[in-house]
């Protein structure tokens, strides 16, 4: 069975170097639809708490919240680090406090600091579900990504892994050492 989650992304970008509209900067807010299949845990009676699959994925994702999201190579990546830090809020500011940790995959780079994210390549929604698949693959039983931004959508189906041991108590993802992080149940 399947557990569904979706959330929002509200963030700006551009396809530099693209022969149209989406060549000049703009915003969207991006739709995400994760979806995790496993056996349901006995009792819990869940494949995985969708409040779970939201809470791991928003940890990373909300970097591309209210964020800029440019390719390496367009020229505006250095225009806006100078602006940003002539006002001084390219290392941060007091009340920018919606991030997560900073990342960087083969896909894509994030500075929370500064509300950035720097891809590889351009953020199409195709682009979008080869970040988020790679940033989640091995938290969560992934089988399943759409991304819908405007009137575009791509989605991508995996194979299901059955390799994440899960918490009889509360459904979620043991770590590494067999602990429960969100109940604290330890396996023997
Ligand atoms: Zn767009
Ligand atoms: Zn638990």
């Amino acid at each position: 069975m399947r557990s569904i989650t979706t959330f929002d992304l509200q963030y700006a970008h551009r396809f530099y170097g693209f022969q149209g509209e989406a060549q000049y900067l703009h915003g969207h807010t991006g739709v995400l639809t994760i979806e995790v299949e496993d056996d349901v845990t006995p009792r819990v009676n869940m494949v995985y708490p969708c409040n779970e699959i939201k809470k791991i994925s928003w940890n990373l994702l909300q970097n591309f919240d209210h964020a800029l999201v440019l390719r390496e190579d367009d020229p505006l990546l250095p225009v806006i680090l100078g602006v940003y830090e002539m006002q001084g809020i390219k290392n941060g500011h007091a009340l920018n406090t919606m991030k997560g940790p900073a990342f960087k995959t083969e896909w894509a780079t994030a500075y929370p600091d500064c509300r950035l994210v720097v891809t590889k390549e351009t953020m199409t929604v195709e682009g979008m579900i080869k970040i988020v698949h790679d940033l989640l693959k091995d938290k969560l039983p992934i089988v399943k990504l759409t991304f819908k931004s405007g009137a575009n959508t791509a989605s991508q189906t995996y194979q299901p892994c059955r390799h994440i041991e899960r918490c009889p108590l509360c459904g979620v993802a043991l770590d590494e050492n067999g602990h429960c992080p969100k109940c604290g149940y330890q396996k023997k």
